[in-house]
């Protein structure tokens, strides 16, 4: 459990640094060394800018979901019934056991969110929340744009590292090759310290970005299913209804409106019940 809470504290701070890095690196020394390319022509100055705005489109979405995931935390069902203290605080339970109402279908008790949430789906160590049913949809936007946003800085790092190492790749194998060849560089001298760290940075994009491709993919099959991850992890069946009608439980009617800027699911059921 500790190593559970510690994780829940590491992980976002690991974020943010990534986050922070990707920023620096992009707006002061990818960017700018598009335009003081001595080739640029006015087309590639465009494209540079073109470039800049895609990358604050990404990371804004990324940054704006995932604040919308913390924002939207699943509502505490033990709340209303009484299983929170008078100082509004959870007992701790003890390990392995939950409150009474838990076995309430749909419903899980998270330990380290002290609280009961509805189509709990799983918790997330980089946003240190649970993600249910009303933050579902911030939270696949949050996984689609930066898995964007880190290919983005991951084309755009090769760029970098190719005018400035003056090396080509076109064959695919240059990529594989880059890390051995740019550490036995770097310790004999010919590297420097901040062309290696944008070569390490280029490794972690990779795998930051394929990481929530993957996850992103792998939900959205669940969210089609009518699934989530705890379902699937206690054996419950898929809910047999429309696939249409799942996806639009989660995404809502402005399904549009929401993969192109980070706001709230209005239209979702959720939502709706909330209103009336
Ligand atoms: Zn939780």
């Amino acid at each position: 459990m500790l190593v559970l809470r510690f994780l829940n504290v590491v992980a976002p701070a690991y974020f943010l640094c990534i986050s922070c890095v990707t920023f620096v690196l992009q707006l002061f020394l990818f960017i700018p060394s598009m335009f003081k390319d001595p080739s640029a022509t006015p087309l590639f100055c465009s494209s540079a800018l073109l470039h800049g705005a895609l990358f604050l489109f990404l990371s804004a979405n990324a940054l704006g979901n995932y604040i919308l995931v913390i924002q939207n935390t699943p509502e505490d069902l033990s709340k209303g019934l009484n299983w929170v203290g008078a100082d509004g605080v959870a007992p701790d339970w003890p390990d392995g056991s939950c409150p009474p109402g838990s076995a309430l279908p749909n419903t899980h008790f998270c330990r380290l969110c002290a609280r009961v949430t509805q189509r709990h789906d799983h918790h997330c160590f980089f946003t240190g929340n649970c993600i249910g049913s009303r933050n579902m949809r911030n939270f696949v936007m949050f996984c689609l744009y930066t898995a964007l946003a880190c290919l983005d800085s991951l084309v755009a790092g090769l760029a970098y590292i190719s005018t400035v190492l003056s090396t080509s790749f076109a064959n695919p194998l240059a990529f594989l090759t880059l890390l051995p060849q740019s550490i036995s560089q770097f310790f004999s001298g010919a590297l420097l310290s901040s062309e290696m760290f944008v070569i390490l940075m280029l490794y972690l994009w990779l795998g930051i970005g394929l990481a929530c491709a993957g996850f992103c993919c792998h939900q959205m099959l669940l969210i089609l299913r009518g699934q989530t991850r705890y379902q699937v992890r206690k054996g419950v069946a898929a809910r047999a209804r429309p696939w249409k009608k799942n996806l639009e439980e989660v995404f809502g009617k402005r399904w549009l409106l929401g993969l192109l800027i980070p706001v709230l699911n209005v239209g979702s059921d959720y939502h709706r019940q909330k209103e009336q």
